[in-house]
């Protein structure tokens, strides 16, 4: 199965209905106060670190209110074309500043609720901040696929490897992230960003139709039809794959063609992020240490330019199940990439 493994629910015993949200940190949910009290000892650090953090977010954006001397709402949609300021930008710097470290408190609770709001902050930033000055553009599909908004994930990647160029070309303010609906097992030619983020997305769908193409065209012949039916049922599945035309079909030779085309991409994205960094699949394969902190500054094809990719994107490797192991057994048949365990914070281990 290729649907994410994101914890949600109440932090203790997983239940998923009728619950309520600690007070402080609005991003973890319980059954019923007993089980948050429970889960007080272990929640309490990273529940107080992003408390303070949005209480200074807070602060900062009431300067910002200030600045805008305008009816500026936080909780406005972060898709809304409209937000576009026409502020210089350093008004907005202290408060990006503020919302980028209250990302990073609540990425402390690993769960879907946390993860819709580190979302959430970031569609929010980039809406205002559209030259993404803090390079936090790197953080959003990674997200989207853990929380297995797989369409999404692929419209933004192809917004930003087509339309946000011709914003800086055209010296004009395009709609903001207005793709919908693209086709996600199309070409991939057009990418130079985020190349790491649509390969983890291929494979998933990749998992995924294999999954349903083993469990609709497989066992069919071999069991009765309601067992098949109630397994096909069962298979957590992307709604591109469940949407797939060949599978609405039941159109085998069509959905062995469509795996064969995105293993082919797989592989071909997998030699793109080689040749830009040689370090990276090895480092994804061993990342070990260099999950610690993300690098501030970065060359292209560096060390650290990996380490930051990493960071943004591990969650999301890990979320998806047998991700992974597929990759790696791709990676380990490239011998000549550059070994990460020679360089670096894994080398004196
Ligand atoms: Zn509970
Ligand atoms: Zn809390």
């Amino acid at each position: 199965m290729s649907s994410t493994v994101l914890p949600s629910g109440c932090g203790i015993c997983g239940k998923q209905k009728d619950l309520l949200r600690c007070e402080q940190c609005k991003v973890m949910p319980y059954c019923g106060p007993n089980h948050q009290s429970d889960h007080l000892q272990a929640h309490k650090s990273a529940c107080n670190d992003i408390k303070e953090c949005r209480e200074v977010m807070e602060a900062e954006e009431i300067v910002l209110n200030d600045h805008l001397n305008t009816g500026f709402v936080m909780t406005a949609y972060p898709f809304d074309n409209s937000n576009t300021h026409p502020l210089p930008l350093y008004s907005f710097y202290d408060y990006m500043s503020a919302c980028f470290t209250l990302i990073k408190a609540t990425k402390r609770v690993r769960n879907h609720e946390s993860t819709e709001a580190q979302l959430s902050y970031l569609m929010y930033m980039l809406g205002l901040c559209r030259s993404d000055v803090r390079g936090i553009r790197i953080l959003v599909p990674p997200l989207m696929l853990s929380l297995n908004k797989d369409q999404d994930c692929y419209d933004f990647i192809k917004w930003w490897n087509s339309d946000y160029y011709k914003q800086d070309q055209e010296g004009t303010i395009l709609p903001y992230v207005d793709i919908t609906g693209d086709d996600p097992f199309e070409p991939v030619d057009f990418l130079e960003q985020h190349a790491v983020c649509l390969t983890l997305l291929k494979v998933k769908m990749f998992l995924d139709l294999q999954c349903v193409e083993e469990s609709f065209f497989v066992l069919r012949p071999r069991l009765p039809r309601e067992i098949v039916d109630q397994i096909h049922r069962s298979v957590p599945q992307s709604l591109i794959i469940r949407e797939c035309r060949q599978i609405v079909r039941a159109d085998r030779e069509g959905c062995l063609e469509l795996l064969l085309k995105l293993e082919e991409q797989i592989q071909q994205m997998h030699r793109m992020v080689s040749k830009r960094n040689q370090w990276f699949w090895n480092m994804l394969a061993h990342p070990v240490n260099w999950l610690d902190e993300a690098p501030d500054e970065y060359a292209i094809g560096s060390v650290e330019e990996a380490a930051l990719t990493l960071c943004a994107s591990y969650d999301a490797w890990r979320d998806t199940p047998n991700a992974l192991d597929f990759i790696n057994a791709i990676t380990d048949t490239h011998p000549l990439l550059k070994d990460i365990r020679d360089v670096g914070p894994n080398s004196s281990t």
